[in-house]
């Protein structure tokens, strides 16, 4: 009989439990969404970044104390040259129930198939426009048509969950929910909508630009009859479900306070950070222990239990404030 090595290692000071871990492969990226980067974003050196031997290695050590789910993220993660070799790596591991992504979409077309093959379950895409000029204008550089050729290649290669991740801003995209909505209707896919988080000073326009869910709900409610789903995946997100639709409708509201108490997960940068709280600076450096000791997880999987016992109580984010209280850039350590 196996017997996992660390039953209870990841339970923290508070008696949650952690077993989610959301992984940035890369802090590159082929967009510059306004909200998440500046247009002349400085990326890390390579030898700063986690090899993908390193992100295999700590995959494996998160999932024998036992992480049940894992999100790659970046940056872009299908920017990453090989990401299907860490894909494949780690999707089959023992004891892991979920593989899944969240990607801009612009890779999609080509490798949707090969990722689901690779053992990717879920798949999340992010679309704030729905018109060619303005997804230009919020990605920068993006190309709307590639995308939405993404998200049906994504539906043809058979996810089990396919959910675009929107995120609304004043004056901007916020007119778009009930088109992004009907969207998600028409293509038999959920939907969620992402409250701008003060990471990083990137445009100076973020206290007018911020659009709350309670709006958003309020608005869509006066179309749909949404029904409260008592779904719960230990995150900041509340779900509803459309009657006689396949599509749920989320909202992540990182600035309420109610989820911290259950929060499951923690994050690791690209650079090799693990923050247990998106919130607040605590961290633990993974990369000395993975290079120090190339051949030894043990170092390793006491950096992550240390990690794990300084999760702070809850986060501190608040938009009003004219600095933000955390300056990390969410392509760097991972939405
Ligand atoms: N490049 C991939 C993508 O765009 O889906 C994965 C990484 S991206 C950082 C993950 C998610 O974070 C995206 O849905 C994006 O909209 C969101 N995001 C980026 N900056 C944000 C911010 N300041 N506040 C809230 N969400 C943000
Ligand atoms: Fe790139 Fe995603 Fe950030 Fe947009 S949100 S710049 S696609 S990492």
């Amino acid at each position: 009989m196996h017997h996992n090595p660390h039953p209870s290692a990841l339970i923290d000071r508070f008696g949650r439990k952690v077993d989610y871990v959301r992984l940035s492969i890369t802090d590159r990226c082929d967009f510059r969404c306004v909200y998440c980067m500046s247009e002349d974003v400085q990326f890390l050196p390579r030898d700063e970044v986690l090899t993908l031997e390193e992100c295999s290695r700590i995959v494996k050590a998160f999932v024998s104390l036992g992480v049940k789910k894992v999100r790659i993220t970046g940056g872009e993660p299908l920017v990453r040259k090989d990401a299907l070799w860490l894909f494949n790596k780690i999707s089959r591991l023992p004891g892991l129930n979920e593989l899944v992504i969240t990607t801009n979409g612009s890779q999609l077309e080509h490798q949707a198939l090969v990722l689901k093959q690779a053992g990717v379950r879920r798949i999340n895409i992010s679309l704030d426009s729905l018109d060619a000029a303005r997804f230009r204008k919020i990605t920068r550089v993006g190309d709307l048509d590639k995308v939405l050729r993404g998200i049906a290649a994504a539906k043809q290669a058979g996810f089990e969950k396919i959910k675009l991740n929107t995120l609304l801003m004043h004056g901007i995209n916020d007119d778009e929910a009930l088109p992004l909505v009907a969207f998600a209707i028409e293509q038999g896919i959920d939907i969620s909508f992402i409250e701008e988080m003060p990471l990083g000073s990137v445009h100076y326009h973020r206290n007018s630009s911020y659009v709350s869910n309670e709006d958003t709900l309020k608005l869509l409610r006066a179309r749909y009859d949404l029904i409260n789903s008592v779904e719960s995946t230990g995150g900041p997100a509340r779900y509803w479900r459309i009657p006689n639709t396949k599509t749920k409708i989320g909202f992540i509201s990182p600035h309420s306070h109610n989820f911290c108490e259950s929060c499951n997960r923690v994050r690791i940068s690209s650079k090799g950070e693990l923050f247990p709280c998106l919130g607040h600076e605590n961290k633990v450096d993974l990369i000395p222990v993975l290079r120090d000791f190339p051949h030894n997880d043990r170092p390793l999987i006491e950096a992550i239990i240390e990690g794990i016992k300084i999760k702070p109580k809850g986060h501190d984010f608040d938009i009003k404030r004219a600095e933000p209280a955390v300056i990390r850039f969410m392509s760097y350590t991972g939405g």
